[in-house]
């Protein structure tokens, strides 16, 4: 690899998909990418966010979008669809979407089985063997996944999202390796709580939120941007020799022990 003439900390120009860019995490690495020259299209199921979005961070750069259902394989062909009619080619991809239902094991239902596994798991699965030969043509392709401590360690999400986020982290290393030769690199982000619509949900329980401040040295939430910053630099020739790896950002609650 030739790297006189390479602008190691640069993004400028690159294409990137973000699903669930419409809120929280998938929103501030939209406006991150944007801060550094990427055209940026974002997914979620709802237009009138699309649009939001669009409209807010369309003064910084290029950023446009789509509705669909990552859940649904058949909505995930359509994404790569466009994205090959738009662009013919695709420098990021990340695989942001997620959800949750936090439930005792005993009580799930099949149908949110389903809708935990397929938002979760499945959607990173299909997109990124549906993106691969948009990513090859890049020659520079990068796949960000974002996981979960919950991944790493037992925290009280429920089981099921908790089995997504480790198999999105065991994907991570199959695909750095599978993808390797065709110049993608694959990483993921194992957040801890981060400050978004779906964490204020739970820490909106000043009780909890206590407990887990007290679980996390930093003792502070995580913010959307401290995610953002990571998943552009693992997209940037910086970190052209790191692929397969899951890295927390958890003000060093995964390393606590007592
Ligand atoms: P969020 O605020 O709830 O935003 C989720 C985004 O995903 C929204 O844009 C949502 O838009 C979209 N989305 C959800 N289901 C979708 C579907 N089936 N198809 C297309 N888009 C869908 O969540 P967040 O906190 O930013 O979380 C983002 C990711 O980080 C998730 O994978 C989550 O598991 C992970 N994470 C978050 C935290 C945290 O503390 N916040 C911690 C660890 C990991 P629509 O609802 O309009 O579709």
């Amino acid at each position: 690899m030739n790297t006189s003439n390479l602008d190691y900390w640069s993004l400028n120009g690159k294409k990137a998909l973000i699903t669930g860019g419409t809120k929280g995490i998938g929103v501030s690495i939209a406006n991150e990418f944007l801060n550094k020259g990427v055209e940026v299209f974002i997914v979620s199921r709802h237009a009138a966010d699309i649009d939001q979005v669009c409209s807010e961070l369309g003064k910084k750069g290029q950023i446009s979008g789509m509705t669909a259902d990552v859940s649904k394989p058949t909505d995930c062909s359509s994404i790569a669809d466009e994205i090959n009619e738009k662009w013919g080619h695709l420098d990021i991809l990340i695989n942001n979407a997620g959800v949750n239902i936090r439930k005792r094991t005993l009580d799930y239902s099949n149908d949110e089985f389903d809708r935990i596994f397929n938002t979760n798991l499945r959607s990173v699965f299909e997109l990124s063997r549906l993106c691969h030969p948009l990513l090859q043509r890049s020659e520079q392709g990068n796949i960000v996944n974002i996981s979960s401590v919950s991944g790493v360690i037992h925290i009280r999400t429920g089981s099921i999202y908790a089995m997504t986020k480790a198999a999105i982290n065991q994907l991570t290393k199959n695909l750095a390796v599978e993808f390797a030769a065709d110049n993608i690199r694959v990483n993921a982000i194992a957040p801890w709580y981060i400050d978004t619509p779906l964490a204020r949900q739970v820490l909106s329980n000043e009780q909890y939120k206590k407990e887990v401040l007290s679980r996390t040295p930093m003792n502070r939430i995580g913010t959307p941007e401290e995610v953002a910053c990571l998943a552009t630099f693992l997209c940037m020739p910086a970190a052209g020799y790191i692929t397969g790896q899951t890295i927390c950002v958890d003000g060093g609650f995964s390393i606590h022990g007592f």
